[in-house]
């Protein structure tokens, strides 16, 4: 397998890089290489994976701070968008924060899992056969823009490892249970090598788990999941955006030994729209308008995601200019205000003229003195400096 590039270096930004830049960041590369504006191109595809997946590291703090510690180990994905790794986070809530909220008097609550993140050990229990909570797994869903910033309701069909129902994920058969392994006497580790050099090597024969199945189950060969495609519906917020992350309780894998099932989170890209620009909860949304309008002033209709707003322009608006609809953008997801949306005024060239309007245009045209266009002539007389000086220059 390739070695995995450095989530700073796949995002473009210092390891000091503050929440916003690195925001900013991912914001950039996304819609560089988001799929769809990269049909036929697998290496955007992937590339799009390798960012998201870093952006879902760096933008929490968190896993950001468990990065920094202890690298891709510590916050490790499995292939193809499922998170089958080791979300530490589940045994600090179960064992860490227990033994801790005992010792400091019920302090705990997740406070300390950075502290612990690392630790792979503690994932072996110390009875073989004791219930043990399922994976957390991360599903990663594309949407469209409106489903973002209106929210929606979709149902995901996936197929998730499952508490298998013949053993009840205990992964032995009937009459048969999970027994210390005699190989490494539950160390999960061997020594070997000969003589001199002796090497610490996983135990072959519980392959680390420190124990084995006396009989395993037939259906789930022992492992005690069996894969079942499931219906899981989910609502989408109004308000999300790429990077955001959804959790659903108790919906990834299943657990075993009767251990209860782990969170599924749906990581979310959100594709672009064809008419506004986002950025964060800000839109920007160009209008087309008649250069006519802009010089006699009017109304123009501007799409909002609350519905269409009349914009009052002012006579002799310029080209580019930006005006700002205050609380127009996208809802917030926190229940906080709305972001804003600018409208630019973008002028559109007359065209398909018929003969009365070209007529019309004319004679506009034989009307027009310099300070019709000031700009123009301010240009001209620069213009003509700069000719002026050439003739003097240039011999
Ligand atoms: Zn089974
Ligand atoms: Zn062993």
């Amino acid at each position: 397998m390739a070695e995995k590039r450095d989530y700073y270096e796949v995002l473009g930004v210092a390891k000091t890089a503050t929440a916003d830049e690195i925001k900013s960041a991912y914001r950039k590369l996304a819609m560089k290489y988001h799929p769809d504006r990269n049909p036929n191109n697998p290496d955007a595809k992937e590339k799009f994976t390798e960012i998201s997946e870093a952006y879902e590291v760096l933008s929490n703090p968190e896993k950001r701070q468990r990065y920094d510690q202890f690298g891709h180990q510590g916050v490790n994905f499995g292939p193809g968008g499922f998170d089958f790794g080791r979300d530490f986070s589940h045994f600090q809530d179960v064992d860490l924060n227990d033994i801790l909220g005992s010792i400091f008097g019920g302090m705990g609550g997740g406070g300390f899992g950075d502290l612990f993140g690392g630790g792979r050990r503690q994932r072996r229990q110390a009875d073989p056969n004791a219930p043990q909570r399922g994976e957390d797994m991360t599903f990663r869903l594309d949407i469209d823009f409106d489903e973002a910033i209106f929210g929606s309701e979709r149902t995901l069909d996936l197929t998730l490892p499952a508490q298998c129902p013949d053993c009840g994920g205990s992964g032995a058969a009937a009459g048969s249970k999970r027994v210390t392994c005699r190989t490494c006497g539950g160390h999960g580790v061997v020594i070997g090598g000969s003589g001199f050099f002796q090497v610490r090597q996983t135990c072959p024969t519980c392959g680390g788990e420190g124990s084995v199945i006396e009989k395993p189950c037939r259906k789930c060969r022992g492992t005690g999941h069996v894969t079942a495609p499931q219906k899981i519906s989910l609502k989408i917020p109004a308000g999300v955006d790429s990077g955001s992350r959804l959790r659903l309780a108790g919906k990834g894998a299943g657990g075993l030994r009767g251990g209860p099932n782990g969170d599924l989170y749906v990581l979310l890209g959100v594709r672009e729209s064809d008419i506004f620009e986002r950025d964060g909860l800000d839109l920007g949304v160009d209008i087309p308008v008649s250069p006519v309008t802009a010089a006699l002033g009017g109304t123009v209709s501007v799409p909002t995601p609350a519905g269409e707003a009349q914009l009052k322009i002012p006579a002799g608006t310029p080209n580019g200019k930006i005006f700002r609809l205050r609380g127009k953008g996208v809802p917030s997801l926190r229940g906080g205000s709305p972001g804003d949306l600018d409208a630019r005024i973008v002028f559109e060239v007359p065209a398909n003229l018929d003969r009365k309007q070209r007529e019309a245009l004319e004679s506009f045209q034989k009307l027009t003195t310099g300070s019709t266009f000031p700009e123009a002539q301010s240009f001209a007389n620069r213009t003509r400096v700069f000719f002026a000086h050439r003739d003097k220059l240039v011999k």
